[in-house]
């Protein structure tokens, strides 16, 4: 693997310029404990190929970076018992990304443990979602 070429993480991470815990790893994707986990287990999956975020990344390397998600998130749920796993992906600051390599967050998951929906809950505005849902639409 060639020398990361930028200031990036996550690309010095893959050319082994910073220790990772890995778990997966194939030609095109890697995956590795989060050094700041929500959970047992929470872990990152990425491509090795530096892209920035899905809206830079083709759609086809996206499926396969879920692909990989995927794959993950049921070797953790087999080898650690998770009863549920939650898939978080940022994009760009606004998005919550604070690393500007797209990632997948594969988060194990038991029955009350202590995370919490980041966002409140409450109904939309019917007459809000009309008009959205128009704007969308037509
Ligand atoms: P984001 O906020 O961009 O969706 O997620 C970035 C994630 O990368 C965070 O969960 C953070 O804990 C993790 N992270 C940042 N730096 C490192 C690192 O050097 N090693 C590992 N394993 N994880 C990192
Ligand atoms: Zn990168």
């Amino acid at each position: 693997m060639s020398a990361a070429i930028n200031d990036c993480i996550f690309c010095k991470i893959i050319a082994g310029e910073i220790p990772s815990k890995r778990i997966y790893e194939d030609e095109e994707f890697l995956s590795f404990l989060d050094i700041f986990p929500a959970s047992r287990g929470h872990s990152l999956v990425i491509p090795k190929k530096h892209h920035e975020d899905i809206h830079t990344i083709s759609a086809d390397l996206y499926g396969q970076l879920a692909t990989s998600a995927k794959k993950v998130a049921d070797f953790l749920q087999r080898k650690l018992g998770s009863e549920g796993t939650t898939i978080f992906q940022m994009n760009r600051e606004a998005g919550w990304q604070t690393v500007f390599h797209i990632h997948m967050h594969v988060i194990p998951r038991w029955s009350g443990d202590s995370l919490h929906k980041p966002w409140d809950i409450a109904p939309a505005d019917e007459s809000e979602l009309a008009v959205l849902h128009k704007l969308l639409t037509e």
